[in-house]
């Protein structure tokens, strides 16, 4: 794999343990070594983090030459790609959500479904053939589990929902929420199409969501950009906890389907 810095590109044989893809609020790692990795797709900033003796590759989503990227420009197929470039068949998601089932601030839940309202993303890495991915499980069972009994080991009680993914930038309608709030738990802008095209590359995904607010007209709310990083930043701490405890318990063989997503798939 061809891994480039600013001013040379060499090649790397690095072990990673997995990836960890950080949202708004989580989007550097103190004293690690800068990598610029290079896809058919665009280039993509990452870190190399060293945690529980394993390397991890950390890549913050909203990075870009323009400072931070809208959820709606994010370039999902070339993190996607930079991850699967890499060799690493893990990765683990960090992603802000309103919630529209009462779940509290500050609170953690884990995806196990979603929905998908997005519209002008690029959703595939499959544009000339037809490969139909498997979405019955989208988010792998077996990271889910190791994450609730991290989670659960340290007296926190996670719920599991249904992501109702919008293109954004705006905050939904209250009639919007209305509408999704019968079908899903919590609503972001960030989970798809970056679960999927992880399960077009057969890795294993899953998504660790802080609740930063109420969605639109929940309990009468005004989602704000300023409450949003608020929590986000208050929560910075614990997530980082959290993902050193993944470091340290993270099975050594993938137990799970994700591996043959699209097997099946293929015409
Ligand atoms: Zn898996």
């Amino acid at each position: 794999m061809t891994i480039s810095t600013l001013d040379q590109e060499y090649m790397i044989n690095v072990d990673f343990s997995f990836a960890v893809i950080g949202g708004v609020g989580f989007s550097h790692l103190d004293g690690q070594s800068q990598i610029t990795v290079k896809t058919d797709y665009g280039t993509v900033e990452a870190s190399i983090v060293k945690m529980e003796g394993s390397n991890l590759l950390f890549i913050p989503r909203h990075a870009g030459d323009s400072g931070h990227v809208p959820p709606h420009k994010i370039n999902f197929r070339a993190i996607i790609m930079a991850i699967k470039q890499l060799g690493i068949s893990r990765v683990i998601s960090i992603n802000s959500v309103g919630t529209m089932h009462g779940h509290p601030i500050g609170s953690m839940v884990l995806p196990y479904d979603f929905i998908d309202f997005t519209h002008k993303r690029p959703s595939t890495f499959f544009e000339d053939i037809t490969v139909h991915a498997d979405m019955s499980e989208p988010y792998c069972l077996q990271l889910r589990s190791l994450i609730r009994s991290i989670l659960k080991e340290k007296g926190v009680e996670t719920a599991d929902v249904i992501y109702a993914c919008t293109e954004g930038p705006r905050f939904e309608t209250k009639a919007e929420i209305r509408m999704l709030s019968n079908y899903a738990d919590v609503v972001g802008m960030t989970g798809v199409p970056e679960v999927v095209l992880a399960k077009e590359m057969q890795l294993c995904y899953a998504s660790v969501c802080l609740v930063t607010n109420m969605a639109s007209g929940i309990e009468s709310a005004r989602p704000t950009a300023t409450e949003v990083l608020d929590i986000l930043v208050s929560k910075k701490e614990f997530i980082f906890e959290l993902l050193h405890l993944i470091a340290a318990y993270m099975p050594a063989k993938r137990d799970c389907l994700c591996n043959s997503a699209i097997e099946d798939g293929i015409l």
